[in-house]
């Protein structure tokens, strides 16, 4: 059986919050109980939003945390990959510049499973060559194929979706020359040799534009499981945590121990106030995992659950 090979890949665009911390813990942990080996892969490739400061506060949040890991990789380290990607793209008739205005896509286009807009299409006809990708400046996008995928990942949650119809062809490399989420995505877990991802369920509807992907590129497709989200309250609606507070506020507060432990009481059958990486080896499974997005309040210095949970 080939070596099990499982990845942790948080944008560097922030200091860690109690999302990201929640991420990284559960990817390690269902990687080291099966033995597999573990990747961190900085994804800081926005050159407006990230910085090699917050790459480097991530290292160390996981390993304030007490994780561990077998490699590091860092995206702008890769380029030649992307580009090879994109040369075989435009060799099998998939990339095609994109030359619509957001005001133009907003008037037609309907909303897609993420919350955006599905791209109508316009402009999908006219497609790039291997030699025309390189100085395009506009957007590049992808052409997907129409067609439903059924797709459920490990955790039982129907996937399924027709993504060019109801996620529209992605961007592949934006106007300013940036290789977008999608591409590289897909092209560093092949190259890692990834087989399993077990990451956020805001990325759930991104899978089946990713399978996609993988098959235009000859890729395997490895084994997905989505999680739950650490939700806050945002005007009046619950949203994602974003970074409203970080680990650096939560390491003046409590231990990594006393944080695991806070989480792992509220979301794991079994957890207890304190425990620490190593512990939660012993004690976790997704059977007991709790599978509803949670509301986190902060609060006077202190992390507490919402009343939604
Ligand atoms: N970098 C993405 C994020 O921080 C995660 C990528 C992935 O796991 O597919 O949301």
């Amino acid at each position: 059986m080939s070596e099990l090979v499982c990845r942790f890949a948080p944008s560097t665009t922030g200091l860690a919050h109690p999302g990201t911390l929640l991420a990284g813990l559960l990817a390690w942990i269902d990687a080291r109980q099966q033995g597999a080996r573990f990747i961190v892969r900085l994804e800081n490739l926005d050159p407006q939003r990230c910085t090699e400061a917050f790459a480097e506060e991530m290292l160390a949040a996981l390993d304030w945390l007490g994780l561990n890991w077998d490699a590091v990789e860092y995206q702008d380290q890769q380029l030649s990959r992307y580009e090879a990607a994109m040369d075989q793209l435009a060799q099998a008739g998939r990339l095609y510049a994109c030359s619509c205005s957001r005001s133009e896509i907003k008037k037609i286009a309907k909303p897609a499973l993420d919350g955006g807009l599905v791209y109508p299409g316009t402009c999908r006809d006219v497609l790039l060559t291997q030699s025309d990708w390189r100085s395009c400046s506009l957007p590049i996008r992808c052409r997907l194929e129409d067609k439903q995928m059924t797709v459920i990942d490990e955790s039982g949650h129907d996937l399924s979706q027709n993504p060019a119809r109801d996620m529209g062809d992605p961007i592949l490399r934006r106007r300013d020359g940036a290789f977008a989420y999608h591409l590289v995505v897909v092209v560093d877990d092949a190259a890692q040799g990834i087989n399993r991802i077990v990451r956020g369920r805001d990325l759930a509807s991104s899978t089946a534009t990713q399978l996609q992907l993988q098959s235009f590129l000859g890729y395997p497709h490895p084994v997905y499981r989505h999680h739950l989200l650490l939700l806050e309250q945002q005007q009046k609606k619950l949203a994602k945590l974003h970074g409203s507070f970080h680990w650096r506020d939560l390491s003046k507060q409590m231990s990594a121990e006393a944080c695991i432990g806070f989480l792992m009481s509220g979301l794991l059958e079994g957890g207890c106030g304190s425990m620490s990486a190593a512990d939660c080896l012993e004690l976790f499974s997704w059977s007991r995992f709790a599978d509803q997005d949670r509301l986190l309040l902060w609060d006077a210095g202190q992390m507490h659950w919402g009343a939604d949970g």
